[in-house]
């Protein structure tokens, strides 16, 4: 697939969002907590600010009853005038009372230090005053006057009015510290508030981008869906495509291969009908001997039936020796090794058949497996015809048209072989040259065909005048040599003086059958005595051909002078 699919992680992707709803959540959660707060705030600071209202009421109150009391007592121990008295006795409970809801307002463990020095003063105090007041009954109002502006009256009130301002102090404190309460409550409240709508907007802020981001996202990995199912979609024509094609291929490989299969079945019938009509021998052998043949290897081999060819031994087949003097087993095994090496081998044998007849074969080896096993085949071509024909070719290339001797060409390759032989075995070889004595004139007289006859007539005097292994040619024209193997020189004088006397003796006759009587002149050579090459064995024959001929014809003259090495 070429394209991937954006992964996003759902956490991630919700977080933002989730967050916001905890923080909303939360929000919904402290807002009615911040209001009640507020409204507690609210009564609190009604509450404060009536107890505010009561303080100052009762502490300015309780300043003017006291002064109010202490002025009643000295006028009336100036004055004499009772009705004072009754002044202080109507504002005396007022001021207790003030005191006490004072008091009652203020926390008691502020206040426990002092009020029980102040309230021994105020007593302390309210007695010198009833005590002023019995004086002035008594009329004296001189030591009531003293008493009232005494130390120990001044000391009184000292204190007393020491323990009232300790207890505005009191007051003026609980106060404050309520409305520094109120001040720092409000500012917390405000501050939370402020930072609950900041929490509430960052977190929507990031909400809202990570929903933009997780929409985009969501856009993309559709898109990349999108692809990847048109991927998809495409792969899979594509695919389809392949298959049908390869499905075609299929179809086509199996028509080309029933119709291999018909060309093998075809090929193989044919093999088999040549097999079968082959006019060689075909053979098949594994290590173990034959297993199988055709019809023509019966038939070359002279056999009866394919039993009798399979429980032959090849070397069955063949002479024990082959024409150059190899045992036929061993060089037939060496013939198979390399066939097997080298999958084939063709060479040329010499085998037997079954009634002893030995005949020239080309042979064909080849090797393949069959069936796990190493098989040869082997192919025998009769070549007898061939070689019967290949010899006639090589006997008509050799020999002379006109009077069937072997011609000058095989003359000179016959003697180089000789000498060779001669040499390798020091003996003696020698060669006659002859030549028609007036031939010319013979010619001239009888005819160029009565010529021919006569021609023909001396060869044949000559192959009956000489050994079988004696070799005669017709050097050229009307002159013969006859290469006389194993002969020295007085023998092969003795041969030439034979045929020179025969051809004397022989008639011949030309067409009106008139007879016809030629003498030959006849030079011999020897080698080694008269010569040591080829060529001075020619040449030494010729000389003593030339010799003959100078002196008088019909004769043979040997060469005289010995070879010069
Ligand atoms: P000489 O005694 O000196 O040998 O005399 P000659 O006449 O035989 O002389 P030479 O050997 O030189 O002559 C060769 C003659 O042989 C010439 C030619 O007429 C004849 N001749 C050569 N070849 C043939 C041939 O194939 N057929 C015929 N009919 N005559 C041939
Ligand atoms: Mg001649
Ligand atoms: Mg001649």
């Amino acid at each position: 697939m070429g394209s991937q699919i954006t992964k996003i992680h759902p956490a991630n992707r919700g977080f933002p969002l989730r967050f916001f709803a905890a923080a909303f959540a939360v929000s919904l959660f402290t807002s009615p907590l911040t209001g009640w707060q507020l409204w507690l705030a609210y009564d609190h600071t009604e509450e404060l600010s009536k107890k505010h209202k009561a303080l100052t009421e009762n502490i300015g109150r309780i300043m003017l009853l006291d002064e109010v009391l202490t002025m009643s007592a000295r006028m009336a121990a100036v004055t004499g005038d009772f009705s004072y008295e009754k002044r202080y006795d109507q504002f005396d409970p007022e001021l207790t009372k003030a005191i006490d809801e004072v008091r009652n307002l203020l926390p008691q463990q502020d206040i426990k230090l002092f009020v029980t020095e102040t309230d021994e003063a105020n007593l302390a105090l309210v007695k010198m005053e009833r005590q002023a007041f019995a004086l002035a009954h008594e009329g004296k109002r001189q030591e009531a006057m003293a008493l009232l502006n005494g130390g120990e009256y001044a000391r009184q009130k000292k204190i007393y009015a020491d323990g009232m301002q300790k207890t505005i102090n009191v007051a003026n404190d609980l106060i404050e510290k309520g409305y520094r309460h109120l001040h720092w409550l409000f500012l917390g409240l405000v501050a939370a508030s402020i930072v609950s709508v900041l929490v509430l907007l960052t977190t929507w802020v990031f909400a809202s981008m990570s929903a933009r981001s997780w929409a985009r996202e969501r856009m993309e990995s559709e898109d990349a869906l999108r692809n990847s199912r048109d991927e998809l979609e495409t792969g899979v024509k594509e695919r389809t495509a392949e298959l049908s094609h390869a499905n075609e291929e299929l179809r086509h490989e199996s028509s080309v291969r029933k119709l291999a299969e018909k060309e093998l079945r075809e090929s193989e019938e044919k093999f088999r009908s040549i097999y079968e009509s082959s006019n060689d021998a075909v053979m098949l052998l594994t290590e173990t001997g034959f297993f199988d043949c055709n019809a023509r290897t019966l038939e070359m081999f002279r056999l009866k039936s394919k039993d009798e060819f399979i429980s032959l031994h090849p070397s069955r087949l063949s002479p024990p020796l082959q024409p150059d003097g190899r045992d036929s087993l061993s060089a037939a095994n060496e013939k198979i090794a390399t066939a097997f090496e080298l999958g084939s081998n063709r060479f040329d044998w010499v085998h037997r058949r079954k009634n002893g007849e030995d005949f020239p074969a080309e042979v064909m080896l080849s090797a393949f497996n069959f069936q796990g096993k190493r098989v040869l085949q082997a192919i025998v071509r009769d070549i007898t015809e061939r070689k019967k024909n290949e010899q006639m070719l090589h006997e008509l290339a050799s020999r002379d048209g006109l009077t069937g001797l072997y011609n000058h060409r095989t003359f000179y390759a016959m003697l180089e072989e000789e000498i060779a032989r001669t040499q390798r075995y020091k003996r003696t070889v020698s060669m006659l040259l002859l030549d028609i004595d007036h031939f010319k004139r013979v010619n001239d007289t009888y005819g160029h065909v009565a010529g021919d006859r006569i021609l023909e007539g001396v060869a044949r005097v000559l192959q009956q005048s000489v050994r079988q292994e004696d070799r005669v040619c017709r050097y050229g024209g009307e002159e013969i040599s006859v290469i006389l193997p194993e002969t020295d020189v007085p023998t092969a004088v003795q041969t030439a003086e034979r045929v020179r006397a025969a051809v004397e003796q022989a008639v011949f006759k030309d067409d009106s059958g008139q007879e016809i009587r030629i003498t030959a002149s006849i030079g011999v050579a020897a080698l080694p005595e008269q010569a040591a090459t080829l060529r001075e064995l020619v040449e030494a024959a010729d000389t003593a051909l030339y010799a003959a001929k100078e002196g008088g014809r019909n004769r043979v003259c040997r060469h005289e002078r010995p070879a010069a090495n």
